[in-house]
């Protein structure tokens, strides 16, 4: 039976686990083609061989930090020669900036990885993928946000201020493309997630209670497909 994205390129960050595993496996099941980022080699393998096992193709692993300079360039040149578009770019790698602290507390390092991983990363990520997701029939984008970037919420300072940061720079693209393109750009807000980000910000809750990875996955499926009409929004999982 055809799935709902045969045909389609996806590029999927933070693919090792969590919700951007959850994402891809739905991807892949609907009949993507996948390029995965993240770290965590091992992760990755292991993923590809659990989605070929299902009927999904061979994923493009990049086992790689998105930091190092060049890598998200190479990355789109790539995607551009094999394929000379992309459909799907899911923005999905997060950091926590070292844990829970005090704004005055944080170590610069900490502080430089949430905005490297949550913001940097995304914008050279847009940069890179524009033109290409302008070369789809439908190209669409959805970044993965939190709560915490908006309201207050007192030690979460790095984390807080880079997710604030790329829900305006992602409505700033959205409103810029919405007239002249077929692009459709999102964020998408899952609420409290059972994975490792949150295990280390709430270390002993009971993760059982918890929305799971994969249910997060059903919420991105929509503003992936062609049919999506949705643009510029912050979308809540519900
Ligand atoms: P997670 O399980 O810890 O996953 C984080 C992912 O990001 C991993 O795949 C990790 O891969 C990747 N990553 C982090 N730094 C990276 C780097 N420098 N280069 C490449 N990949 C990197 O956490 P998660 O909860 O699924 O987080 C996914 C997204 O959801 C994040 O943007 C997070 O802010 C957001 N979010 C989560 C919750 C929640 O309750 N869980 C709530 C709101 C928003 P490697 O370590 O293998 O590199």
């Amino acid at each position: 039976m055809a799935g709902l994205l045969d045909g389609r390129v996806a590029l999927v960050t933070g693919a090792s686990r969590g919700i951007g595993a959850a994402v891809l496996r739905r991807l892949a099941a609907e009949g993507a083609e996948i390029v995965a980022i993240a770290r965590t080699q091992g992760a990755l393998e292991e993923l590809d061989d659990e989605v070929r096992a299902a009927g999904g193709r061979q994923l493009v692993l990049v086992p790689d930090d998105l930091r190092k300079p060049g890598l998200i360039e190479q990355v789109a040149a790539a995607i551009f020669q094999r394929w000379g578009r992309l459909d799907i770019l899911i923005g999905n790698a997060g950091a926590i900036g070292g844990g829970l602290s005090p704004v005055a507390h944080h170590a610069p390092d900490d502080w430089d990885e949430a905005f490297a991983v949550n913001l940097t990363a995304n914008w050279r990520l847009i940069r890179a993928c524009d033109p290409l997701l302008r070369m789809a029939e439908a190209g669409r984008a959805v970044f993965t946000t939190s709560g915490a970037a908006r309201g207050v919420h007192p030690y979460w300072g790095p984390y807080a201020a880079s997710k604030a940061a790329l829900e305006s720079m992602v409505r700033t693209w959205a409103a810029e493309v919405a007239n002249i393109t077929a692009l459709r750009i999102n964020l998408l807000d899952p609420g409290p997630v059972a994975t490792r980000m949150r295990a280390i910000a709430f270390p002993g809750e009971d993760q059982g209670k918890l929305t799971q990875p994969d249910q997060v996955a059903e919420a991105f499926l929509p503003l992936c497909l062609p049919g999506c009409s949705r643009h510029g929004e912050i979308v809540p999982f519900s």
